[in-house]
Parts: C-alpha cells; structure tokens; sequence
C-alpha cells in the first residue's frame, strides 16, 4: 500500500533521508525507532507529502506522492495523528471530528456529525463531545485527534509520537486505542517511545538511525536479538 524507493530529503546540507526503501503492506503496523534527529518523523511525513522528498519516488496505493492533483487522493487515503493534538480549539470535539467529512467528503453537518458521535464512542469519549479541547485532558484530546483523522475513513493511519505531550498516567488511554485499531484492517505506520507498546503491536520494526533505515525486522527479533550494533546501543540507552 505503500512504496518508498530511493527516497532522500534535504535540509540545504544536511541529508534528513538517504535512499529509504520501505514497503508496507495494505493492514500492516509498522513502527519506526531511532535515536532524536534519525528521520523518523521526515519519512512519515513524506508519505502525505507534509514534507516535499527531494529523490527517489513514493507511492501510495499506486498513486506517486507528489504535489499536483494526485495529492488530495493521497491524503484522501492517509489520516495523521500528531503529537500536538492540533485540534481546532474554537470547535466543539464533535464538531473538530465532524469537519473533515463536510468539507472533504461533502457530508452534510447532520450526517458527519452522527458519524462523528460513533467515532467519539469508539474512542471512548462520547460523553465529550459538546465540550471544547481545553476542556478536556490530554490523553482525551489525543482521543479527539484520533476519532478525526478516522473520520476520514482512512486506509492508512499516519502516527507521530502521539503519546509524547501526554502526562504519564493518560499515556495508557491513548496507546490502548491505538491498540484496538490495529489489528482493525486500517494500515498504521508509527512513530513512538513506547517500547512495550511497539513490541506489542508492531508487526515489523524499523530502525533508523541518521537518516538510514539500518534494520527491518519482526519486533520479537529486534527487542531481543538484534544483531545490528547501533539497534543494540539505541535498545540499551531505552530499555
Ligand atoms: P525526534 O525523535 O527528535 O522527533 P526524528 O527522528 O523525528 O527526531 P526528524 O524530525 O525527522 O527526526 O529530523 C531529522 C533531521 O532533520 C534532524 O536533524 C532535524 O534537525 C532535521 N530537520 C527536520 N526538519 C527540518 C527543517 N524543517 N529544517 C531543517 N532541518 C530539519
Ligand atoms: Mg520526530
């Protein structure tokens, strides 16, 4: 579902990404590790094409990521979850999971909004969804944030450290929805610190390390047998 070939991204000097190849597979989770600063976040933003790559090609669902009319049937395809929830904070929750579906899917407000109660239901927040994001936690902001990018009906879930701006004890809450919805069909590629988490739901492990994919493999393997010296040292500076 999606294909990375050869894909490299400056920033003036600095190589962010050097010749990445990367296939995931329509249902599969695949988490992203490596140190701060190895790219990881760069490369799943070029799958939506947040960041303009420089060489090198990705597709999604067949379509080249590009700028151009392609796009919108890109990000009609991707949903993204961001550490900041970026939620809008003059909208109502339900109204923050039901604006995408209007505008993008043209749905009327009645109809995204239903849609919207059900999301919010499946994210465990329903009793929200007349308050406004500061009203709410972190942990149910996040939940928020979920529930509006599966508004979309996305075939690919994009995730960047969305437990990270969260207070430990609401972390839990969050990664148990991501939990459900992985094993849901929808394809998830995900950036975390959690490695417990990782383990638990990942069905491949991406090492990066300065803009390299140093290692792909099935979690079991990578936590406990990795023979790659810098997975090791990053495994030993986190566990
Ligand atoms: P972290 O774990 O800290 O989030 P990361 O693996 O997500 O790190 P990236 O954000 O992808 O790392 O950044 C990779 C490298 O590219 C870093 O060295 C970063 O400083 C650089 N970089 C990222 N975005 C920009 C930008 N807009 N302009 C210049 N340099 C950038
Ligand atoms: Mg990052």
């Amino acid at each position: 579902l999606i294909r990375m070939r050869g894909v490299g991204k400056r920033f003036g000097q600095f190589d962010a990404l050097k010749n990445v190849d990367l296939d995931v597979a329509a249902g599969e989770v695949v988490v992203l590790l490596g140190p701060s600063g190895s790219g990881k976040s760069t490369l799943i933003r070029c799958i939506n094409h947040l960041e303009e790559y420089d060489s090198g090609d990705v597709f999604v669902g067949g379509i080249r990521v590009e700028r151009g009319r392609n796009l919108l049937k890109v990000r009609q395809q991707t949903g993204m979850v961001f550490q900041a929830f970026n939620l809008f904070p003059n909208l109502s929750v339900l109204d923050n999971v039901a604006l995408g579906p209007v505008r993008v899917k043209k749905l009327s407000w009645d109809a995204a909004r239903e849609k919207a109660r059900t999301l919010l239901g499946r994210v465990g927040i329903a009793e929200q969804a007349e308050k406004f994001p500061t009203q709410l936690s972190g942990g149910q902001q996040q939940r928020v944030g979920i529930a509006r990018a599966l508004a979309m009906e996305p075939r690919i879930l994009l995730f960047d450290e969305p437990t990270s701006a969260l207070d430990p004890e609401m972390v839990g809450e969050v990664l148990d929805v991501i939990k459900g919805l992985a094993h849901s069909g929808v394809t998830m590629v995900l950036v975390t610190h959690e490695m417990g988490f990782a383990r638990q739901v990942a069905d491949r492990i991406v090492f990066m390390e300065a803009g390299e994919i140093k290692e792909i493999s099935q979690p079991d393997v990578f936590f406990t047998a990795t023979t790659n010296e810098r997975a090791r040292a990053f495994l030993d500076a986190v566990l």
